[in-house]
Formats: C-alpha cells, structure tokens, sequence
C-alpha cells in the first residue's frame, strides 16, 4: 500500500507507539495477560475523557458503534429526545434516534455556525435525553457542550466526541455529560475499529430495562468490562489487536501529556488556517468557533484550467502522496475538509500540504 499524509477528515495517521503495537503478537482474548492491558486501555479512557466514570470502556466498532450505543440504551419508544444539528453527525444522531422511536425534536444551526446552547436547552420542556456533537468534522465546528450540561435539567446529555477527543479539550465530568462517545481513528491516532464509551452513574441507573440489540446492551457489556479474573463474563470476543492499538495511542497521548497534546493540534490548526488564507482561501466555519484539528476551507471559485475540486485532491494524493477530505452532503463540491488530528497534526505535515496546494492551485 502507498504510504499517505493522512490529512482528510479521518483516519489519521496512528502514533509510531501505535504501528508497533499493531505488530505484536496476538494475543487470547482471555488470557490474563490481555485483560490487564483492557484494564489499563479503560484506566486511560477515563484520564482523556476526564471521567471518574466506573462504566468506561472500548465497544467494538467505529465511532456510529458508540452513537448507537449512547441511545439503544437509553430511549424508549416515544421520549422525547433533543437533537442539536449543524451537520451531518448531528443527523445522523435523528436517525438513529427515530429508529429507536423517540420523538426528536431538532435544534438546528446553519452549517458552519455553532449550535445556541440557549435554543438547545429550551427546545422541550422536559426532554429525556439532548445530543450534541462536541466537534462536527462535516463542518469544522466546535459546539459547546458545558452551557447545555449546565442547563440539562433532569434530562440526560449525550455529547458525540469522536472528533474532539484528544484534539481540544474535553471534561466528561466537569461538562456534566452523562454518555460520551469517540472513535480511534481521529485525534487518538488510532486506526479506527473502536468506538470508546463512558456512562455516568446517573445515566447508568436509567439504563433501558432490555436493550433491543444484544451486541450494544450496556448491562451485558458491563458484566464483561467491570469484572476481572475468572469472574469475567464472556459477552463477545475482543479485538484484541485493536485494543492493544488504542492502548498504545492512548499510551503516547498521556505521555506526551494532554494539554500538550491540545496545543500542538492548536498549533497545527492555527498555521493551517493562516497558511489558507495567505494563500487567498476562505475558511467556511465561523471564527471563535474553528477546530483546529479539522478545517474547513471554501473552493476557489477559479481552480487551473482543466481541474474541478476532485482533480485537485486527486493531484495532491498522487503527486504529493497527502490525502485530504472534500465537502459532504450541501457542501459537496463546495468545501475541502483538512484534518490535523493525532499522529498526521506535526507541523511538518502542514508545511508539506501548505506547499503542495499552492503548487497545485498555481498560487
Ligand atoms: N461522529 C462524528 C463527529 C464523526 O466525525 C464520525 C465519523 O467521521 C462519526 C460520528 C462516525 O464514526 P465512524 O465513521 O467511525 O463510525
């Protein structure tokens, strides 16, 4: 396979920590071994989450894993659910609210502006559960999720950090979110297959009685995570060679440190934006409100003769060997979404992407 500058809207590319430990031997998925290196990829969760959560743990799946799980859980037919939506994840999080029966009721934002977290929280009068999503890769937004924590109520609040984690600062608990979801593959420098979880003791004791799908059923899983020894109960096989991954990701990310880690994506993210727009480039989401770890950034409405906005991401991936991401759904063709996020957020990267895109729009 070519090796790429992994710099579109995910997966990014892993930590060095991370290809080494994809590498190891497999192990069994009860041998003790393996189990202590569970325990300490959850005890690592907890420290990026910000969580004193006892139910933390890796589902098996990518990042829709854990959104699934964060309300099959905890819906029953007809509550009534809050949807904050400024892009696709935020629809996405309807979708898999009304398959589960609630009644959503969307909040939503332009695309490229922030949620109101004042519109969110009056949206219904008692709602059981409000989703946000904490950074929406669709976009490059970052929507603030402590104002609707504090605001909650009685409700629960779910906050969709599969893009955030890692990247910007995130609390679990000071934000006073109640289920929070991400995914390797982004800010981790993880490949993506996992989709961490962690479930407040409030939200736990409101968990649905039976779950309607067994793969994703809390209760089940929990016997699986929180147990240890020969007490634990076997629920399905973990992807052993995955978790080993996250917990050398996570491993790397706590070593470097947390906030420093959140200021070399600062870092990354502010160079990449400022080298766009000495370029002449538009930044699409609002300012106050960019993430650093993905930009989004407006066509030229004038590209090099011959070229539309496919022709130029195809020219950097096989010229320049760097991948990045265009616009989805009303931003098709609209927008290119550049990633900065885990092992590919080096300045080294942004310079080469910098240099590339001048070179290949002419400029
Ligand atoms: N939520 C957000 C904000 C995402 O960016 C993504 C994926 O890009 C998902 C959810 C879904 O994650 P996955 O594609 O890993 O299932």
């Amino acid at each position: 396979m070519p090796e790429r500058i992994l710099m579109g809207p995910g997966p990014s590319n892993p930590y060095p920590e991370v290809t080494a430990a994809l590498v190891h031997p497999v192990l069994g998925h009860l041998d003790p071994a393996f189990l202590s290196i569970l325990d300490e990829t959850i005890e690592r969760l907890r420290a990026v989450f910000v969580t004193a959560n006892p139910l933390t743990m890796p589902l098996s799946g990518t990042g829709s894993a854990g959104m699934e799980a964060a309300f099959v859980n905890f819906v029953r037919p007809g509550d009534p659910v809050v949807v904050g939506v400024n892009g696709v994840f935020g629809e996405r999080m309807c979708e898999v609210a009304e398959r589960q029966g609630a009644a959503v009721v969307r909040v939503d934002a332009p695309w490229g502006q922030p949620l109101d977290p004042e519109a969110v929280l009056a949206a219904h009068r008692a709602p059981v559960l409000i989703a946000v999503v904490h950074a929406e890769t669709s976009t490059g937004v970052r929507n603030d999720v402590a104002p609707i924590g504090r605001g909650k109520g009685d409700a629960l609040l779910v906050a969709d950090m599969v893009t955030s984690l890692g990247g910007i600062d995130v609390a679990v608990d000071d934000w006073l979110v109640d289920i929070a979801y991400s995914g390797t593959q982004k800010c981790l420098g993880v490949p993506p297959g996992l989709a961490p979880l962690t479930v407040s003791e409030r939200a736990r004791a409101r968990l649905v009685e039976r779950c309607p799908s067994w793969y994703l059923d809390l209760r089940l899983l929990s016997r699986y995570v929180e147990s240890s020894g020969d007490g634990r109960v076997y629920h399905h096989t973990a992807p052993v060679t995955m978790i080993g991954a996250l917990h050398a990701g996570l491993g790397a990310l706590l070593d470097e440190g947390l906030p420093a880690a959140v200021a070399r994506h600062a870092e990354c993210g502010r160079l990449l934006q400022d080298g766009l727009e000495d370029l002449g480039l538009e930044l699409f989401a609002q300012a106050g409100h960019r993430l650093p770890q993905l930009t989004t950034v407006r066509v030229p409405a004038v590209l090099p003769p011959g070229m539309d906005e496919a022709a130029c991401r195809r020219v950097l991936l096989e010229r320049f060997g760097i991948e990045i991401g265009g616009g989805v759904g009303p931003l098709s063709g609209k927008v290119w979404r550049i990633g900065c996020m885990g092992g590919s957020a080096r300045v080294r990267n942004v310079i080469a992407l910098l240099g590339a895109l001048g070179e290949v729009l002419g400029r």
